[in-house]
């Protein structure tokens, strides 16, 4: 759809659960919304993060977002990144009413131990880059990253993500010892429980020869962050540790990883150039803040780490940021220091890795900006140079402007199909 010349116009950075609920609310209040996406599809972290074993949620998210994206006055342009295809000043300079951030958090906290940089990807793999190759590595065109799941692999973290490495590189472990023995199983069945697909069998982790995985966390199993709950009160942190512990002992029951609580990870064990483990550090936790204990280490030999220790939004070159987050002018609005209209929602400031707080987010900060901007005078925006700017990148990728015509081309293939047939 064309713009109208005195209609308002906003710019959506990242298409998933917050760019599309908040393409919605502008759309919805007459706003010319056009996403920039930096993929060919537009789902974020639904396609690229939540483990691939959650088809009902990634299917029931993908179909929300498809909803709100169709949307007559949303414009698409995927394959486009901010920052590299195109500038934040760039955008700036069409004058639009508002920019949006809703790119997410993409960047893996690096795991803060001297040294160990020279090992990524050679030893150490980051959960972002871990789970993409666990989502996509069925498809036959995936050119990715390749990796492989190992026995005795270390995991640091101690977030529901750490979890899904555990469980991701389990069911690899398994799934492989069980086709040795000429059993077939799959990530579907598994997800039901390692156990009872052993049962089934007359099997135990045992009889398999394979060396779970260990997710090591330097405070204690009941401090892990697997509750949103609010902490306000003991009886609340109470139910909050309780509700940890059972979490973590559900997970390992089924799935048979191992935890090491108090355990902080404090240099790579090197050997000949190689990574050949970690040395840990036993802690203790007083007040919420874990202590080293003081000449009290522990050697864990291991062919593999996966790191898991939370992810942050991308530097973007031309924004400022305080540390690893965005800083805010108004933070109210989330509008970014130096900046009149360009603002940011979703996973890229909570920081949290959850749909709804994404969703919720979004929502909220899209209607304070509707609101600001109604009190405003339009921008004096230049309807043929947007369209012209959006026409020109939309050509750049040969998107043809049929949103679902696009999506159909691009879907890819799922492993649950591949299964069945
Ligand atoms: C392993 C794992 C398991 C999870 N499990 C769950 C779960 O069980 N339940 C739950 O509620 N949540 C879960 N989550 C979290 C949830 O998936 C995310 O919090 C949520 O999807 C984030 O949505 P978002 O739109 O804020 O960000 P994202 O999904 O990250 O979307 C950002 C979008 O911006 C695009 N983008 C980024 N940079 C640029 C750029 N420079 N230019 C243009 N576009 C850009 C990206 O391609 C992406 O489409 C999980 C996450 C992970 C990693």
């Amino acid at each position: 759809m064309l713009m109208d010349n005195n209609q308002k116009a906003v710019v959506i950075i990242g298409g998933a659960v917050a760019g599309s609920e908040a393409a919605f609310q502008f759309a919805e209040k007459g706003y010319y919304t056009i996403i920039i996406e930096k993929n060919a599809m537009p789902y974020g972290k639904i396609e690229d993060g939540l483990p691939k074993w959650h088809v009902k949620l990634r299917n029931r998210e993908i179909n929300r977002i498809n909803d709100k994206l169709n949307h007559p006055l949303v414009t698409y342009i995927p394959n486009t990144e901010l920052g590299k295809n195109l500038s934040i000043e760039e955008v700036i300079n069409w004058n639009v009413d508002a920019v949006v951030l809703a790119n997410g958090a993409w960047q893996d906290r690096p795991l803060p131990i001297e040294g160990i940089e020279n090992f990524v990807n050679d030893g150490v793999i980051y959960q972002n880059d871990f789970i993409y190759w666990f989502n996509h590595q069925h498809e036959p065109d995936y050119k990715g990253p390749v990796y492989q799941t190992k026995n005795n692999t270390i995991i640091i973290g101690g977030g529901l993500a750490s979890i899904d490495c555990a469980k991701a590189t389990m069911f690899y472990l398994v799934n492989k010892a069980l086709n040795n023995k000429g059993i077939n199983s799959n990530l579907f069945e598994m997800e039901h429980g390692i156990n009872k697909v052993l049962d089934k069998h007359n099997l135990t982790i045992d009889d398999l020869d394979i060396e779970p995985c260990t997710i090591y966390y330097r405070k204690r199993c009941i401090d892990m962050p697997l509750t949103p709950q609010e902490i306000d009160s003991p009886e609340a942190l109470e139910k909050a540790q309780r509700t940890r512990l059972k979490i973590i002992e559900h997970n390992k029951t089924k799935y048979l990883f191992k935890v090491r609580e108090r355990a902080a990870p404090v240099a790579p064990i090197v050997e000949n150039g190689l990574l050949k483990g970690m040395l840990f550090n036993n802690t203790f936790v007083d007040d919420n803040t874990y202590h080293k204990i003081e000449n009290d280490t522990f050697e864990v030999r291991c062919p593999q780490i996966i790191s898991s220790i939370g992810s942050l939004p991308v530097p973007l070159p031309g924004l400022t940021m305080d540390g690893s987050v965005y800083q805010f002018e108004d933070e109210a609005t989330c509008r970014l220091k130096g900046f009149e209209q360009v603002y940011a929602l979703g996973n890229a400031v909570t920081g949290r890795g959850n749909i709804n707080q994404s969703l919720k987010h979004a929502t909220a900060i899209s209607q304070l900006i509707i609101d600001e901007l109604a009190n405003q005078a339009p921008r004096n925006t230049s309807v043929k140079q947007v369209e012209d700017q959006v026409r020109q990148l939309q050509q750049r990728v040969a998107y043809n402007g049929d949103y679902s015509a696009w999506i159909n081309q691009h879907m890819p293939v799922r492993l649950e199909d591949m299964i069945e047939h």
